[in-house]
């Protein structure tokens, strides 16, 4: 009997379950809600902490036991998230080890338990930080100012965490930080590990008033860093910018990294792809036909007047491209391409006799002739043979309200996409 299911709810598997089910449970869910699948949203992220939290304890058997015997309480203080271990770095020993390696070094971060170490330089965590830029500072380029709040050592005990000679060995534990607890139940003795009470797994005591007064004895302290991250001209989406040694310092580790990683915002006027650049142009029959203009606001301030050449007729659909339009290319002197696709809206009434209700009745013979005059002959589709027998109709208006949505649905629809060619869709976590 378990105290508390929560670990176990997490990553949907019952207590009873087995090493080898527990690793496929976590494979697959890790897998799902990475954060890099889901735009670095919010609720990913929430996940993928929950789910890692939850396989870090359950994978261990020690932790395991101790947790399925008192629930969270028989693990807390310092055995969750943030101590040492992040999720991101459990999800890449799964995945990204060097295999065969077996599942004890999955936990070498995790400050002296376990025993088995990950070769290098223990290094405090990286904090990684999406950062959403609008397409016109991609465009211009710009520095982007960012404050971070980071732990640094404490300068006035230089980590120590207390006067010089002030920091003791725990006795408790002897500066392992953990200690084997023995219980028993009924008939069985259990033995467990657990973080020492006494020093709260640090391994070292220091007297209250031997505490340094700045940093309260935690031997860091939470500093303000603002750092200055250039979004380069072009820039895509998912480029990661990585700052060396700027992320969180821990006594007796290399500082951690800050990765801020582009995103940019999705865009009223345009869709990006690469370096390519799409816009929706809605434009009247009488300009699609008979030339006029469109202008495009770009991302500088400057509008684009864009020429229809009489004649030139555009078709509903058709898409035309202004080349040297679209995006700069990253860390090239070159541009990309501004596609523009029209719509081209034909109108609801004609210049001519309207009824009472001011709808156009029909074209008068001259208009008629006009437009023979200009355009190619009627081609009639479907023409029956000589021999058939006919029946003559006329149309009727649907009315929209009644069988607005019955008449489109059996025609299809054209759905409202856009930009067919697929431009870049970027999900939108608000922030
Ligand atoms: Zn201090
Ligand atoms: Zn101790």
């Amino acid at each position: 009997m378990v105290k508390d299911t929560t670990y176990y709810d997490t990553l949907g598997v019952a207590p009873s379950v087995d090493d080898n089910d527990l690793k496929k449970a976590y494979k697959k869910l890790a897998m799902k809600w990475h954060p890099d699948k889901h735009g670095g949203s919010d609720e990913a992220k929430t996940k993928f902490q929950e789910i890692s939290a939850a396989f870090e304890i359950l994978s261990e058997p020690d932790k395991r036991a101790a947790y399925d015997q008192y629930g969270k309480e028989g693990l807390e203080q310092g055995g969750g998230m943030g101590g040492g271990m992040n999720a991101e770095d459990i999800f890449s020993q799964f995945f990204g080890g060097g295999g065969g390696g077996g599942f004890g070094g999955m936990f070498g971060g995790g400050g002296g338990m376990g025993g088995m170490r990950q070769q290098g330089p223990k290094q405090a965590r990286t904090i990684h930080h999406v950062h959403k830029v609008s397409l016109e500072d991609i465009y211009r380029g710009k520095v982007s100012k960012l404050a971070l709040q980071k732990s640094v050592i404490c300068p006035k005990c230089e980590g120590r965490g207390g006067k010089e000679g002030a920091v003791k060995t725990c006795q408790g534990c002897n500066g392992a930080g953990l200690k084997t607890m023995m219980r028993q139940m009924g008939p069985m003795i259990q033995r467990f590990q657990t973080v020492c009470p006494d020093c709260n797994g640090e391994g070292e005591t220091i007297r209250d008033k031997d505490k340094c007064k700045q940093c309260l004895g935690k031997k860091t302290i939470i500093e303000r860093k603002v750092l200055h991250v250039h979004v380069d001209r072009g820039v895509q989406t998912g480029t990661k910018l990585n700052f060396a040694g700027e992320g969180d310092q821990m006594p007796g580790v290399a500082p951690g990294d800050v990765q801020f990683e582009i995103e940019q915002k999705p865009h009223t006027r345009f869709q990006r792809k690469g370096d390519d650049l799409f816009y929706h142009a809605e434009i009247d029959l009488l300009t699609a036909l008979a030339g006029g203009a469109i202008y495009v606001e770009h991302l500088d301030e400057r509008w684009l007047t864009v020429e229809i050449m009489p004649g030139e007729m555009i078709s509903p659909g058709e898409v035309k491209v202004i080349r040297g339009q679209g995006m700069p290319s990253y860390r090239h002197h070159d541009f990309g391409n501004l596609y523009i696709q029209f719509e081209v809206k034909f109108p609801e009434r004609i210049n001519g006799p309207n009824d009472a209700e001011g709808y156009p009745t029909a074209m008068t013979q001259q208009q008629i002739k006009a437009l023979e005059s200009v355009l190619p002959p009627r081609q009639p589709q479907n023409i029956p043979p000589a021999d058939a027998m006919t029946e003559d109709y006329s149309l009727e208006k649907v009315d929209p309200m009644q069988e607005g949505g019955r008449a489109r649905g059996a025609l299809g629809e054209d759905d409202e996409e856009g930009m067919g060619a697929g431009g870049e869709r970027v999900q939108c976590a608000s922030q």
